[in-house]
C-alpha cells in the first residue's frame, strides 16, 4: 500500500511520503484501497473543519455529498433529505419524464422562506378539493382567494385542522369552514423574511399570508419552515431559499423534452447520465443546453481520463462526474474490458479539470467515510454515492426480511432488471446503450440488497462528522484545502 502525504498545516517534512504525482507516475492504476493518507498537524477542532465544496462552477454545497441517480437511491424523499443535510440528490430518470419532473417539483415545493406560488382555492371550492390538494402536494394549509389564484383578494384560509373531522368526499363549501379574512393575522407586502418570521412566531398560527395594500395575496409563510430552518442550518438552498435538486437525463433527442419539463419544474443542475460520456451525443447536448438554458448547470460524464474530460470541458460543462466500473453493483470492467481504477481516475481528471475551474465529482466505489476523504484528497470536490445511501428509509422501495435481516433492494442501473423496468420511457437502458437499434441488452450491473441503515437525516451527519475528523487528522481545515492538493508537499515512502 502506498503512503500519501497531504500538506498538514505547518507539519510538512519533505522526505516523508509520496506526492500525488509520484504515486500515480508508475502508470499502475490505484483504487481507494491501494493508498493511505499520512497524518499532519492539528491546530484546530474537528467541528471547525469547513466542508463547503463546489458541485459545479456556480453551485457549492456545505457537505460534499451527492446521491446517485439510481432508481433504488434517489427520488424526492432522498433528494429532500440530502439537501436538508447540506448535500444534494440527483433524481433518477428510469421513469417517464412527467414523473421525474414531479419528483423535482416535490423537492422545490419543500420550501423555506416565502412561498411565492402557494396553492390557492376559492370560497366556492369544496372540502373534497382540499383533500385532493393534500393528497397531491402533502399540505392542507390553503389560502382562499377571490378567484382561487395568487394575486387576487384574500378571503380567508383553510388549514388541516378545519377538515380534520370531515369526510374526504365532503361537498361542504370552503366559505363555510374557512377562517375569514377579518380573523387572520397577515403581514404587509415588502416585509422582510426575518420580520415576517417574527410575526408568525408571535401569532402562534401555522401560516402567515402576506398581502398588498389592495388585500391581494402576494406570498405565504409556513411555521413548519421556521422549524425546518432551525433544525437544518446547513441545508442547500437556491437564491429563493428553496432546496437544491438535480436530475439525470440521457443524451437522446427525446431527452430534450424531458429536460424542458425538468427546467419547468425548477431543477438546478442536470447530470448527463452516460457510462462513457466522451461522445458526440453528449457534446451536442451540452452545446444545446448552454444555448437554450444558459443558467442551468450541467455535470457531464462519466469520464476517467483527461482526454475525455477535455472534450466535455471544451463543450462547456460546469462539472464532471468521474468513474467507470468503480460502482459496487458494477460489472463494466469485466464485461466491456473498459474503465479505470477509481483513485487514478479521480486524480488524473481532477488534475486536468482544475486548470479550467471545473469541479470533479468522484462517482462510485465509496463504501466508507475513509473513501470519501481519499476521493477529496485526490482532487474531487464532491462524492456521489449509491450503495452507501441505499437501504436508508429515504431510499425508494419497501423493506423486506431475509434470514431475519431487514433489507432494501439495491440494483445497478445497467442490470437487466433495471433496464427492463416496465411502463416507462426512461433512462437505464439509454445510459448503457447508445444505438437506437440495440435489441440485445448486455448487463453492466447486478441487483442485490442493502441492510437497513435508518434515516439519512441521522446517517449524513455521521458522514459529515467522520469527514471532519479525517480532515483534522490530515491537518486540513477545509475541504477545499484538502482537494486543492499541494503536490509539492507530498513525498514518496512506499
Ligand atoms: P399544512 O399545515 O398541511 O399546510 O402543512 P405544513 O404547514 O406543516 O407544511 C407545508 C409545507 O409545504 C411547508 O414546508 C411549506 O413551505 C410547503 N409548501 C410548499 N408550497 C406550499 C403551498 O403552496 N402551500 C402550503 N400551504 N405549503 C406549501
Ligand atoms: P456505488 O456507490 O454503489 O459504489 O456506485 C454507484 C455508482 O455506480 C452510480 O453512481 C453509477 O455511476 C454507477 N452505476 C450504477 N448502476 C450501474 C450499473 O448497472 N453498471 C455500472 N457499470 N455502473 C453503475
Amino acid at each position: 500500500m502506498a503512503d500519501y502525504l497531504i500538506c498538514g498545516g505547518t507539519s510538512y517534512v519533505p522526505e516523508d511520503g509520496n506526492t500525488g504525482a509520484q504515486m500515480f507516475a508508475s502508470g499502475e492504476g490505484l483504487t481507494y484501497q491501494d493508498f493511505i493518507i499520512l497524518p499532519g498537524f492539528i491546530d484546530f477542532t474537528a467541528d471547525e473543519v469547513d466542508l463547503t465544496s463546489a458541485l459545479t462552477k456556480k453551485i457549492s454545497l456545505k457537505a460534499p455529498l451527492v446521491s446517485s441517480p439510481m432508481d433504488t437511491v434517489t427520488e424526492s424523499e432522498m433528494a429532500i433529505a440530502m439537501a436538508l443535510c447540506g448535500g444534494i440528490g440527483i433524481i433518477h430518470h428510469n421513469c417517464n419524464p412527467d414523473i421525474q419532473a414531479q419528483e423535482v417539483m416535490k423537492v422545490k415545493k419543500y420550501k423555506h422562506g416565502f412561498i411565492r406560488d402557494p396553492v390557492c382555492l376559492t370560497p366556492d371550492h369544496r372540502v373534497s378539493d382540499v383533500f385532493e390538494v393534500k393528497k397531491r402536494h402533502g399540505f392542507g394549509g390553503i389560502p382562499i382567494t377571490e378567484d382561487g389564484k395568487m394575486g387576487s383578494r384574500l378571503m380567508g384560509i383553510v388549514t388541516s385542522r378545519d377538515i380534520d373531522f370531515l369526510e374526504p368526499n365532503s361537498d361542504k363549501l370552503l366559505s363555510e369552514i374557512m377562517t375569514p379574512f377579518d380573523d387572520l393575522v397577515t403581514a404587509p407586502a415588502g416585509v422582510s423574511l426575518d420580520k415576517a418570521n417574527e410575526i408568525l412566531q408571535r401569532s402562534k398560527k401555522g401560516k402567515l399570508p402576506i398581502i398588498n395594500e389592495h388585500f391581494e395575496l402576494v406570498a405565504l409563510i409556513a411555521r413548519t419552515d421556521l422549524k425546518k430552518s432551525r433544525n437544518f442550518p446547513n441545508a442547500s438552498y437556491d437564491a429563493n431559499n428553496q432546496l437544491l435538486v438535480g436530475a439525470a437525463i440521457g443524451t437522446r433527442e427525446t431527452d430534450k423534452v424531458r429536460l424542458q419539463m425538468l427546467v419547468h419544474a425548477g431543477v438546478d443542475v442536470v447530470v448527463l447520465d452516460s457510462s462513457q460520456g466522451n461522445s458526440i451525443y453528449q457534446i451536442n447536448l451540452i452545446r444545446y443546453i448552454k444555448s437554450t438554458y444558459p443558467e442551468l448547470q450541467i455535470i457531464g460524464g462519466n469520464v476517467v481520463t483527461a482526454a475525455q474530460a477535455k472534450n466535455l470541458i471544451d463543450a462547456g460543462v460546469d462539472g464532471l462526474r468521474v468513474g467507470m466500473g468503480a460502482g459496487s453493483i458494477c460489472i463494466t470492467q469485466e464485461v466491456m474490458a473498459v474503465g479505470r481504477p477509481q483513485a487514478t481516475a479521480v486524480y488524473k481528471v481532477a488534475e486536468y479539470a482544475r486548470r479550467f475551474g471545473v469541479p470533479v465529482m468522484a462517482d462510485g466505489g465509496i463504501s466508507s467515510v475513509g473513501h470519501i476523504i481519499k476521493a477529496l484528497s485526490l482532487g474531487a470536490s464532491t462524492v456521489m454515492m449509491g450503495s452507501m445511501l441505499a437501504g436508508t428509509s429515504e431510499a425508494p422501495g419497501e423493506y423486506f426480511f431475509s434470514n431475519g435481516v431487514r433489507l432494501k433492494k439495491y440494483r445497478g442501473m445497467g442490470s437487466l432488471e433495471a433496464m427492463e423496468c416496465k411502463g416507462n420511457s426512461g433512462g437505464a437502458a439509454d445510459r448503457y446503450f447508445h444505438g437506437e437499434g440495440d435489441t440485445i441488452k448486455v448487463a453492466q450491473g447486478v441487483s442485490g440488497s442493502i441492510v437497513d441503515k435508518g434515516s439519512i437525516l441521522r446517517f449524513l451527519p455521521y458522514l459529515v462528522s467522520g469527514i471532519q475528523h479525517g480532515c483534522q487528522d490530515i491537518g486540513s481545515k477545509s475541504c477545499s484545502m484538502l482537494s486543492e492538493w499541494k503536490q509539492e508537499n507530498l513525498e514518496l515512502v512506499s
